[in-house]
C-alpha cells in the first residue's frame, strides 16, 4: 500500500510536471520561431551577416526543448509490470486502512470480498495503485459524502456478446468493482475519461492520468476496464483480470462466486 500511495503521488507529480513543461516548451518554441522569422527577414533584406547569430539562438532554444521532453519521458516511463498470482480479496482487504484515511470520514467504505474468488495474474502494486486511484476519484465525486463500495467477484465471459462487449477473449476472469454514490459523469465524459490528461478538475487538482493508468494496467494484464456511470447517481468502474490457474485440476471446479459479466 505504501507503493500504491507512492505511485498515485508520482502520477500526480507527473501531471503537474507536464503542465509546467508544456508551458516551458511553448516558450522555447516561441524563441525558435522568433529566430527563424528574424533570419528570414534579414535574408529578404539582403543582409545575411546577422543570420549566424539567429541560427545559434534557434539551435540553443531547440536543444533546451529537446532536453525538456527527455526529462518528461524519463519521468513518466511506466514501471514494468511484474505479474504474479494475486488474491484480490486479500489485496483490497489489506488496503482498508489506507482507503479510510484517503476518503475521509464523510464517506462510508464497504469492502465486499466475495468468497471463493479465483486468483488472478497481475502486478499487485499496479492493482493497488488502480484501486487507490479509483477511490480518490470516488472521493472527489462525493464532496458531500456518500458510499464507496469495492466488490470482488468471479466472472465467466462467454463467447459472443460478453466477450465482444468487454473486448477480451472468452474465459474466466475476476472482476473488481469500485462504485460511488457521487456526481456521476455525462456520456461525453465517460467517453473520454480513459484518455491520458483528460480531466474536468481545476488545474492543480486533476492530472487526467488516474483512469488512463487504470485502463493501461487492465489491458496490459490481458483484462479490461470499463465505466458505468449515471450523472447525478454515481459511477462504477469495473476492472476485469484473467483468472490464474495454478494447475489443470482447477478447471473442473464449480464457480461459487461466478456472476454474469453483464450488469
Ligand atoms: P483526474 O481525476 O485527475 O481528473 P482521471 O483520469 O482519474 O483524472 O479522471 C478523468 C475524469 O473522469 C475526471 O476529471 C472526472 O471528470 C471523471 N471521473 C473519474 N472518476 C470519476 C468518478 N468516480 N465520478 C465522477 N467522475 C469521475
Amino acid at each position: 500500500t505504501e507503493a500504491a500511495l507512492r505511485q498515485a503521488q508520482k502520477m500526480e507529480a507527473v501531471g503537474q510536471l507536464t503542465g509546467g513543461l508544456a508551458h516551458d516548451f511553448n516558450n522555447l518554441l516561441t524563441g525558435v520561431i522568433g529566430s527563424l522569422e528574424l533570419m528570414q527577414r534579414r535574408l529578404a533584406a539582403g543582409r545575411p551577416e546577422d543570420v549566424g547569430r539567429y541560427v545559434a539562438a534557434a539551435t540553443a532554444s531547440a536543444n533546451r526543448a529537446a532536453a525538456l521532453t527527455h526529462r518528461l519521458l524519463a519521468f513518466s516511463r511506466r514501471q514494468p509490470l511484474a505479474p504474479k498470482p494475486v488474491d484480490a480479496n486479500e489485496l483490497v482487504t489489506s488496503m482498508e486502512e489506507l482507503l479510510r484515511r484517503t476518503i475521509g470520514e464523510s464517506i462510508r467504505l464497504r469492502i465486499v470480498a466475495t468468497e471463493g474468488l479465483w486468483r488472478t495474474l497481475c502486478d499487485p502494486h499496479q492493482l493497488e495503485s488502480a484501486v487507490l486511484n479509483l477511490s480518490i476519484n470516488a472521493r472527489d465525486a462525493m464532496p458531500d459524502g456518500g458510499r464507496l463500495t469495492i466488490e470482488t467477484g468471479n466472472a465467466r465471459v462467454e463467447p459472443g456478446k460478453d466477450a465482444s462487449a468487454l473486448d477480451v477473449p472468452p474465459g474466466d476472469y475476476i472482476r473488481i468493482l469500485v462504485s460511488d454514490t457521487g456526481t456521476g459523469m455525462d456520456p461525453g465524459t465517460v467517453e473520454r475519461a480513459f484518455e491520458p490528461f483528460f480531466t474536468t478538475k481545476p488545474i492543480g487538482q486533476g492530472t487526467g492520468l488516474g483512469l488512463s493508468m487504470v485502463y493501461g494496467f487492465a489491458r496490459q494484464s490481458n483484462g479490461h476496464a470499463r465505466i458505468v456511470s449515471v450523472a447525478g447517481r454515481g459511477t462504477t468502474v469495473q476492472i476485469y483480470l484473467p483468472r490464474h490457474r495454478e494447475d489443470g485440476t482447477e478447471a473442473e471446479e464449480a464457480a461459487p462466486a461466478a456472476a454474469s459479466a453483464r450488469g
